[in-house]
């Protein structure tokens, strides 16, 4: 059997180091041609070491000399910036690119990636928010597969194997709620920086644990889900179920319903988008249902979780609303970070921002590119 090329963007991260553990574990199946990081050099060049890549690309390009260095006498190129993104994913031997690099910062070398034909496994979902339509025209045009690594898309990719042809009626996106489900607004406005990053279920990178708190990784998922699975806004439910066991569901045609089900480990969607549609033997723990006697499900709080119902919004308006609305939601979740705003004003940011941002119903690749920066800025000039 040929091994499979894959190129890991973002190997540093949360789903990037996951993803490692599980090349690491079936060497006989995967070809680990490339690896990347933005500022996290240390931890690259330990990976680069263990695991010897042809390439590995640090996006910061001051840490070039100390990655350069350290792998002196490794058989590894060695890359900066964020152009190299773009060309290291054309290699000859790469065949699928996992993206796992957090932000608008996926967008160009995914799109590198589909022009050279490989295959993509998408975790950053922020590529598909912001450029859905021209990011799957694009795919399609090139005969290119974007497989899901996000758990709920993974979960209704699984369901539909073997259902391509039947139409979808509705998907169901379960949601765990994130720390702060059933709050009241007011109560979010003391939130700190601690208390959001504690996500009750999944261990992830700060951006995305912002996202679950603040429920706009929910909206983004909404966005990816409708991109991914070429659904309308209507056909898109979220449903909240705070023991994430159910990672989401589609409805069909006739009524009946297909769940995807098990105890919440990313290596299992990202090792699936690596392997379809070929399922691998693994030592994950198995979920028992008596641990798990009651699973719950209960109506999302749109009103409160104001980012839910603007992702929405954005679907809604099509063109380059959602572009605005994750540009804003990229810096505001930064801004929070850094504990210059409070938690319940990134909402508020985005949705001043959608609604001051340029807006470009037919967007190119350019307006996009346009949109995002400006709305950036846009943040800058708000009064908080
Ligand atoms: P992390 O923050 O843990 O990791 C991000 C990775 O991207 C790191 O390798 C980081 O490098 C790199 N990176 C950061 N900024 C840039 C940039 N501007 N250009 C290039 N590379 C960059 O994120 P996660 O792994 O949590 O998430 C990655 C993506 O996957 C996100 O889009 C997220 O929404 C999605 N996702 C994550 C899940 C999870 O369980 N974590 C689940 C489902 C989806 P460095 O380490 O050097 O900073
Ligand atoms: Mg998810």
């Amino acid at each position: 059997m040929q091994k499979k090329g894959v190129a890991i963007l973002g190997s540093t991260g949360s789903v990037g180091t996951q993803a490692l553990e599980v090349i690491q574990a079936y060497p006989e199946q995967f070809d680990l041609q490339v690896i990347t990081a933005q500022s996290n050099a240390k931890l690259l060049i330990e990976q680069a070491k263990l695991f010897q890549p042809n390439a590995v690309v640090i996006g910061d390009e001051e840490k070039y000399e100390e990655v350069k260095d350290a792998l002196f006498s490794e058989d590894i190129h060695v890359y900066a910036g964020a152009q190299a993104l773009c060309q290291v994913v054309e290699f000859h031997e790469v065949q699928v690119v996992l993206t796992a690099l957090v932000g608008y910062a996926g967008l160009k070398p995914t799109l590198a990636a589909i022009e050279a034909g490989k295959d993509i496994a998408l975790a950053n979902k922020e590529t598909l928010v912001v450029a859905g339509e021209l990011v799957t025209e694009r795919a399609r045009a090139k005969g290119v597969n974007i497989y899901p690594v996000d758990s709920e898309h993974s979960a209704i990719f699984q369901c539909l194997v073997g259902e391509f042809h039947n139409p979808i009626e509705k998907i169901y996106l379960t949601a765990s709620g994130g720390p702060f489900r059933g709050w009241k607004a007011d109560a979010l406005e003391t939130v700190t920086r601690a208390q959001a990053l504690k996500h009750p279920n999944w261990s992830m990178g700060a951006k995305i644990t912002i996202d679950s708190a603040t429920m706009m990784n929910k909206g983004l998922e909404v966005i990816e889900a409708k991109w991914l699975f070429g659904l309308k806004a209507e056909q898109i439910d979220v449903i909240v179920h705070p023991q994430s066991i159910v990672h989401s569901l589609v409805q069909f045609e006739d009524g009946s319903m297909k769940a995807q089900m098990g105890l919440p480990d990313m290596k299992l969607p990202i090792q699936f988008a690596l392997t379809y549609p070929d399922r691998l033997k693994t030592n994950f723990p198995r979920f028992n249902f008596l641990d798990y006697p009651q699973l719950t499900f209960e109506q999302p709080d749109k009103e409160v979780f104001r980012n839910l119902q603007l992702a929405y919004d954005a679907m809604h308006a099509g063109g380059t609303k959602a572009c605005a609305l994750n540009a804003a939601n990229e810096v505001a979740v930064q801004l929070f970070l850094e504990e210059k705003i409070r938690f319940s004003d990134i909402a508020r940011i985005n949705e001043q921002i959608m609604e001051e941002a340029p807006f470009v119903p037919n967007p190119n690749l350019e307006d996009y590119i346009h949109v995002d920066a400006h709305s950036r800025k846009l943040v800058g000039l708000l009064k908080i």
